[in-house]
């Protein structure tokens, strides 16, 4: 198998895994009990936290665990809309967020009467910070655009909108799943107030993210029930995922330089060889600007769908940004934003690569891809046409 979709998810690290087992089994305390051993477990908490915050360069303090980044999404949004709705109900987004950022404003919109203004993006899917000047209200309270983008791998200019959130006294919540763990962050340097990330994206497990909320930041939370969390996520602590959360972290500081540049390599090597052994595809995403394991073409006169499944045959894993909704194919909106039309977009495939991947691994799918895209391309009445 030959496994190219890490922004999906990916692998457990097995020293990750190595070190969450004992908080399964022998440690599997309620941190919040008074007896020594849950003390243990609660003080794997609070080494937890100093990991992820770490990494974010944050305190301690400024972090919260929660159920991963969808969670994390909604309690930055939802819990400055619930504490702010006097204030003002006005929201700016992206056109290109992820779902869990999207659906919630969505939501937003059809139940708490809040507007919303989703930002277009340039043909590399960049936000222009001026954009989001311009958009700004009496009534903004909020501003939540993505740090890298999950399809394309374009990076946005979050530094730049942290300014523009901080000078208008903007709260600015961002959604950093896809570069927690993949490139440096400073939180203080980017001018967040929020701060979403997400361990499977990283080498740790499903199921466990954090939420980083700058000191003094209020919100209302999302869930109701005990002190966990200092009332803002209550639940008891999934203690094997936060301690995996907090190793993940530690590996991935001490990787991401070597991962950034073999990965790098390997991403423009197929780059390059799908571009010489394929007519007419496109690469999607910023030249430079794009995180460095991501590759996003469409293939022209070529369902990426048919693509994916030819793919599997092989034994190789990929995506594609069109989602399969209420029996329909729907291109992805990602895409579509950048300007591409949809026949075009629906020839879409995301090769996203990661740690364990191999030079080798690379010439088979530049090898396998295009045998597969001339058998599809044969079959297709438009590529006929042509
Ligand atoms: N935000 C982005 C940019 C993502 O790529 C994802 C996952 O695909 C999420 C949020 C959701 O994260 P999770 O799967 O941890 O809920």
């Amino acid at each position: 198998m030959i496994y190219l979709d890490h922004n999906a998810t990916t692998p457990c690290d097995p020293a990750v895994f190595e070190e969450m087992k004992k908080w399964f089994t022998e440690m599997f305390f309620n941190p919040s009990s008074i007896y020594t051993p849950s003390q243990q477990a609660r003080q794997a908490i609070e080494d937890a936290r100093k990991k992820v915050a770490k990494l974010l360069d944050a305190s301690p303090e400024e972090i919260i665990f929660t159920s991963g980044g969808t969670e994390s999404n909604n309690t930055a949004i939802i819990g400055t809309a619930y504490l702010k709705k006097n204030k003002g109900n006005h929201i700016i987004t992206s056109l290109i967020e992820h779902h869990a950022v999207l659906n919630v404003c969505k939501f937003l919109e059809k139940n708490m009467g809040f507007q919303i203004t989703y930002l277009p993006v340039d043909k590399y899917g960049l936000v222009d910070p001026d954009d989001v000047k311009k958009a700004i209200t009496d009534k903004t309270i909020l501003i939540s655009i993505m740090a890298a983008n999950n399809e394309i791998g374009t990076i946005e200019p979050i530094e730049e909108i942290g300014k523009i959130a901080k000078e208008n006294n903007i709260l600015f919540h961002c959604d950093g799943v896809q570069v927690a763990g993949k490139i440096p962050v400073s939180v203080k340097k980017l001018n967040v107030d929020f701060f979403s990330l997400s361990a499977h994206k990283f080498y740790g497990p499903k199921g466990i993210g954090a939420l980083y909320v700058r000191k003094g930041v209020k919100f209302r939370p999302i869930l109701y029930g005990g002190h966990q969390e200092k009332g803002l996520r209550p639940g008891t602590e999934n203690v094997p995922a936060i301690v995996g959360l907090g190793k993940a972290c530690e590996i991935a500081e001490k990787n991401m330089e070597d991962d950034a540049s073999k990965e790098k390599v390997l991403r423009d090597k197929l780059e390059k060889l799908l571009f010489e052994r394929i007519p007419e595809i496109i690469v999607n995403g910023h030249p430079e600007k794009r995180l460095y394991n991501t590759l996003n073409i469409c293939v022209k006169y070529v369902e990426g769908e048919s693509m994916l499944l030819h793919l599997d045959f092989e034994g190789i894993c990929a995506s594609s940004g069109s989602a399969c909704t209420s029996g329909s194919l729907e291109p992805s909106h990602v895409l579509l934003a950048l300007g591409i039309p949809p026949e075009v977009a629906h020839g879409s495939l995301r090769f996203s690569l990661g740690r364990p991947n191999t030079m080798e691994e690379i010439e088979k799918t530049a090898d396998v891809l295009p045998k597969i895209v001339e058998k599809l391309r044969k079959m297709s009445p438009f590529w006929d046409k042509k």
